[in-house]
C-alpha cells in the first residue's frame, strides 16, 4: 500500500469531505469506501445540480420542498446506497442539514474556478452535496450498490474507491453497472 493511498484514507476518515472533493463535474460524483473491522465508512459526493436539480440556495417553495425531500432521503438512506451483508446504519450526516436552518451558515462548497460554457448557470457558483454513512456489519460485505442512479437521472458516473480488509480498488459505477462486488 503506497503513501498516497493512506493519505487519501486519512482524508476520508479525518478531514472535512470538501477537502477531498476538489473536482466538480456535472453528472459525476465520487464514492469513498473504507472498512475498519466491522465499521464501514461511506462517503458520497454529488454535484448539487444532479442531486437536487439546482446549485443555488433554495428560493421557491418547490426548491425548498426538493431540498427537504433530498435531506430526508439522505438521512434515512432511502435508496441511496445498499450494502449486501448484515449491516446496520450507525450514523448519517449530510451537508444539506446546515441548509435546513437558515440561521446557520451554509455549508455549500463552491468552486469558482471551473465553468463550462455549456452549463446553464444564472449564478456562477457550483456546489456539492456530501453524505457520510457509517455502518456496522456483522458479516462480510459482498456487494455495494447505488440505487440512487434511479432517482438522479442526470448522474452518469460515480468514481468509487475502496480500501477494505480484502484490499483496495477503484471502479466507475454507472446506471447500467451500479455496483461493486467483492
Ligand atoms: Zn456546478
Amino acid at each position: 500500500m503506497n503513501n498516497s493511498h493512506w493519505l487519501r484514507l486519512a482524508l476520508i476518515l479525518c478531514l472535512s469531505p470538501s477537502a477531498y472533493a476538489q473536482q466538480h463535474t456535472h453528472g459525476q460524483g465520487e464514492l469513498l469506501i473504507a472498512q475498519d473491522g466491522e465499521r464501514w465508512h461511506l462517503q458520497l459526493i454529488l454535484p448539487a445540480a444532479d442531486a437536487l436539480g439546482f446549485e443555488h440556495e433554495a428560493k421557491t417553495s418547490e426548491q425548498k420542498k426538493a431540498q427537504h425531500h433530498l435531506a430526508h432521503k439522505l438521512t434515512h438512506n432511502a435508496g441511496v446506497v445498499q450494502l449486501a451483508g448484515q449491516c446496520s446504519l450507525v450514523s448519517a450526516e449530510h451537508s444539506l442539514q446546515a441548509v435546513d436552518n437558515q440561521n446557520h451558515p451554509h455549508k455549500h462548497h463552491e468552486h469558482h474556478e471551473h465553468h463550462d460554457d455549456n452549463e446553464q448557470h444564472h449564478e456562477h457558483r457550483h456546489s456539492n452535496i456530501e453524505v457520510t454513512y457509517q455502518y456496522d456489519c456483522a458479516s462480510a460485505v459482498t456487494q455495494l450498490s447505488l440505487p440512487l442512479f434511479e432517482s438522479m437521472p442526470s448522474l452518469s458516473l460515480i468514481k468509487a474507491q475502496w480500501l477494505t480488509d480484502k484490499g483496495q480498488g477503484v471502479a466507475n459505477l454507472t446506471s447500467s453497472q451500479p455496483y461493486i462486488a467483492w
